[in-house]
């Protein structure tokens, strides 16, 4: 017999878990969240708020060279690593109270406990060992850093996680990855002062992104002092003294003081009890769930990174709010997964949605290339060594623009904006109609008329 009934239970209080709770509370059903850690889930306590905090402070430093240019003299600026982070802590923390105030607002009971599924519809809380009966349970339990195989000094190894709570800014950091976030973690920690080596294992960072971007965002990073290392592996570290060793594949060592690993993130299936239930799980690991994020046990849904389709935060909260609007709305409202705008909070900015060249390529009969490389105003005068780069990808049969790849300040900014057109199906000559914000880095997207290439089926075969 269950201590308690609700219509749903939440399991985790991330992005999808809060939106969907808060949803379906608003709608009138009795819910109840668990959640084992802190209230906001990865994005507010260990993802991307935290970081774009770091992120803004690693940014100061060429601010401060820049201003010279510009005819400011400023004295030998200082950076204290505590500070940022006790003041990063507090803003966390206000953020986890606001989360928490919102539940209660909308009637939804926390309870801070690690819940594990005990049949299709029961739910035990661990921390009172409590039974609770639902009559539907969202699983919303988020990704955990993986760190690959079990290589000799890997305790040795940091993840985002410590990332955000280190005593100390290490003065050389050594981080594998090629993905956005051990490319943010290179360029903040670059930014704040320390010796970067950034080591991947592909042929380039960035995977999956547009090679042109790739390209131009590893020179900018080379640009800035940080030492990009692809193609090779971290095979072991030593601990010696203070300072660590770091032996790659090819057999050279780089000594730091912090080796940090951001080599992928698997959605956390294991922690909810799962294997004991015939939940579905999809080939890449995440929990297979249809367009209304239902599994294959009809009263258990997933949403945001335990599903690991797109891994983002407004993802993870769409996702939540289509299920309560689905469940408890009465509108079903299916996910749409495409056109996804994202950003890479690098320096400098990425920002892109839509279709890379190579996808367009494989996809479409005939394909325009759009593009412009060139030095942003700003660095005329502060005589900085930095390129801007702004990519439109088009479908030559329809005129529609199908991606924008952008590299240069506030490229996250830019896409969120660009990201509407793109979603409404804008065409080139829309772009080209539109009248250019002058004098403006995102003109360039209004102004670009000559194609840079031209491919039809053939050339793509
Ligand atoms: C360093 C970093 C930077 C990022 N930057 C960005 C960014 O800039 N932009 C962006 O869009 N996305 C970013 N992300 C990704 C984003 O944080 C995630 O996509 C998002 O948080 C996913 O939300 P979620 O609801 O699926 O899971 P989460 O937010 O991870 O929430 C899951 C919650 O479930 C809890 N939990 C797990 N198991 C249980 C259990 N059995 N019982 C109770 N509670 C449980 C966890 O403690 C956690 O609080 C970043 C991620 C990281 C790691």
């Amino acid at each position: 017999m269950a201590d308690q009934e609700v219509d749903l239970f939440v399991i985790g209080a991330g992005s999808g878990g809060v939106r969907a709770a808060r949803v379906a509370g608003g709608y009138g059903a009795r819910v109840m969240i668990a959640e084992e850690f802190r209230v906001g889930g990865t994005c507010v306590i260990r993802g991307c708020v935290p970081k774009k905090l770091l992120v803004y402070a690693s940014r100061f430093a060429e601010e401060f060279e820049d201003a010279e240019g510009y005819g400011w003299t400023v004295p030998q600026p200082t950076f204290h690593w505590p500070s940022l982070i006790a003041n990063k802590d507090r803003e966390i923390a206000r953020l986890e109270a606001a989360y928490t105030n919102t539940l209660e607002r909308y009637k939804v009971a926390l309870v801070k406990s690690r819940a594990v599924i005990e049949d299709d519809h029961t739910v035990r809380l661990l921390a009172s060992g409590e039974r609770v009966k639902a009559e539907t349970i969202l699983i919303a339990t988020g990704a955990w850093p993986h760190y690959g195989p079990k290589i000799p000094g890997l305790e040795h190894v940091i993840s985002s996680n410590e990332a955000f709570h280190l005593p100390d800014l290490p003065r050389r950091i050594v981080i594998q990855g090629g993905g956005y976030i051990a490319v943010e973690f290179a360029c903040i920690f670059a930014g704040l002062g320390s010796e970067v080596t950034l080591v991947y294992r592909g042929e380039n960072i960035l995977r999956g992104f547009d090679d042109d971007v790739r390209e131009h965002l590893r020179n900018e990073m080379r640009n800035r002092g940080i030492a990009v290392t692809c193609g090779h592996t971290v095979t072991g570290i030593d601990k010696s003294g203070d300072e660590f060793v770091t032996h790659l594949s090819d057999r050279s060592t780089i000594a730091a003081d912090k080796v940090m690993f951001a080599i992928g993130r698997r959605p956390n299936v294991m922690s909810c009890g799962l294997e004991k239930l015939h939940v579905k799980l999809h080939e890449h690991g995440g929990i297979d769930v249809d367009e209304y994020s239902r599994s294959s046990v009809p009263s258990i849904y997933a949403v945001g990174d335990v599903t690991n389709r797109v891994n983002l935060t407004p993802v993870a909260i769409r996702e939540g709010h289509s299920f309560a609007d689905t469940l408890y709305g009465g509108k079903p409202t299916p996910v749409d997964h495409t056109n996804v705008p994202t950003a890479v909070f690098s320096e400098p900015e990425v920002g892109v949605i839509g279709l890379t060249e190579r996808q367009a390529r494989e996809r479409l009969a005939v394909v325009d290339i759009y593009k412009t490389t060139f030095r942003p105003m700003k660095a005329t005068l502060s005589g900085r060594d930095t390129r801007s780069f702004m990519k439109l990808v088009v479908d030559g049969t329809t005129d529609r623009v199908v991606g924008c790849h952008i590299v240069g300040p506030d490229a996250g900014e830019l896409i969120q904006v660009i990201g509407i057109a793109v979603k409404m199906g804008a065409t080139k000559a829309d772009f080209d109609a539109t009248m250019a914000v002058h004098p403006t880095a995102a003109e360039e997207l209004v102004t670009l008329r000559e194609k840079a290439m031209s491919y039809g089926r053939a050339a793509a075969e």
